[in-house]
């Protein structure tokens, strides 16, 4: 067909299966998919989704979506716009600059090769380095908002470009401005990052201080670092393989709660598990023991209500890691959405306590979203 975007616009495909664009491996197609090598492409694509009276939606890598089986009909902007540079001035800290489109854990190595400190603990986690803003992507004790310097944007409403620091995006646990009050307004478009060429070792993590005692490495150097980390992650975390179907990593938030919100969920355990597990639950509690702010694991809520290895479709609770939902092959979105709500249900109705969903839901009805958002409902 002729290109909707004009005669110079950015390739545009109809009716694009989104399914190999994505880790967990489902998803019908796109009305419109375009793949954006810059700016102006995104802008060319947005005109031709405001054009059409269509949604759009920027689609990194997918690893932290869950499209509907119907796919979604709008415009998917997927950008391509990639490079990593490094000025070649030799100072203690080093910025470095991304383009969004970069894949995550290439700018890592990257960084490591180069004995450059601050994201070498988010190691191997999969998708682009614009989407790593929008939820703050964090594991073992590093988040990247904290080595952010800024980040510029396209705001979506004016087509015009702005540079953000790391305060306007205000940065969280799984959040910032980009999910949630600035949710659809811009698209990242680059990232500068704020490294050190001074070790800055996070090893606190007990896997990862298991690691290196296990070992005897007292101070390891960097790439030793991210070696340790994709092991641990490699042992621990379904990564998403073809052959096997896939996952988006965790389907659901760990708790950050108050004090007050944990003798709730005491007094709920204590009621309808056993006393082990009230045990549990309390070692937990006892490693904030100063905290206003209490972390509970979202898997050790799952594992006790009994749903690790359940099944719905082809569909599954991670039986290691019950944070993740799992594709086992040939699996639809609606097995997951329906596995999820079983999750949320199930926890919240034995200990009282409401998980939040992290992938995005793409594509999916009002209905659909009602039904997994009302959990709490019978
Ligand atoms: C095996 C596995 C392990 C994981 N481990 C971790 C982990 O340890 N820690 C962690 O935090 N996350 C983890 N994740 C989640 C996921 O990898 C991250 O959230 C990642 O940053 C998503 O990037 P993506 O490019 O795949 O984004 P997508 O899934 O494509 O998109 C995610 C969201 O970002 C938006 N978006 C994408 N690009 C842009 C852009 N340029 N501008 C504006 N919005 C954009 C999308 O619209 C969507 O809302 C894991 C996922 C998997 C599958």
């Amino acid at each position: 067909m002729p290109n909707p975007a004009g005669a110079e616009g950015p390739h545009i495909r109809e009716f694009e299966p989104l399914k190999p664009y994505t880790t967990f491996k489902m998803g019908g197609p796109a009305r419109f998919f375009i793949e954006a090598g810059s700016a102006d492409e995104l802008c060319q694509g947005l005109g031709l989704a405001r054009k059409r009276a269509l949604p759009h939606f920027v689609l990194g890598g997918g690893s932290n979506v869950l499209i509907s089986d119907r796919g979604f009909d709008g415009v998917v902007l997927h950008p391509i716009f990639r490079g990593v540079s490094l000025p070649s001035v030799n100072t203690p800290e080093t910025h470095l600059n991304v383009l969004a489109g970069e894949i995550w854990d290439d700018v890592v190595k990257f960084t490591a090769e180069r004995g450059l400190w601050g994201i070498e603990n988010l190691s191997h986690i999969p998708g682009q380095a614009g989407a790593a803003l929008v939820q703050n992507i964090g594991a073992y004790g590093q988040q990247v908002g904290d080595v952010l310097e800024s980040t510029s944007v396209l705001e979506i409403a004016t087509g015009t470009q702005q540079v953000l620091s790391p305060a306007d995006c205000e940065f969280g646990y799984r959040r910032s401005i980009f999910n949630t009050t600035a949710r659809g307004q811009y698209i990242i478009l680059g990232i500068r990052l704020k490294l050190s060429r001074t070790p800055r070792r996070v090893l606190d993590y007990p896997d990862v201080r298991a690691y290196f005692d296990e070992r005897g490495i007292k101070d390891p150097p960097l790439t030793k670092i991210r070696q340790a980390i994709i092991s641990i992650r490699d042992r621990k975390f379904p990564f998403p393989r073809e052959e096997k179907g896939g996952n988006a990593g965790s389907f659901f938030k760990n708790l950050t709660i108050s004090e007050r919100e944990y003798e709730a969920l005491h007094e709920k355990v204590s009621r309808n598990f056993s006393p082990r597990v009230l045990e549990r639950l309390t070692e937990i509690r006892n490693r904030f023991p100063a905290a206003s702010q209490i972390k509970i694991p979202a898997a050790f809520l799952i594992d006790i209500c009994g749903l690790k290895g359940y099944r719905i479709g082809a569909a599954q609770v991670n039986e290691s890691q019950p944070l993740v939902l799992v594709n086992r092959g040939g699996g639809t979105a609606a097995d997951v959405l329906a596995l999820a709500l079983h999750v949320r249900r199930t926890v919240w109705a034995r200990t009282g306590a409401a998980l939040a969903i992290e992938p995005e839901l793409v594509g999916f009805s009002e209905q659909e979203l009602k039904a997994i958002h009302n959990f709490k409902e019978n």
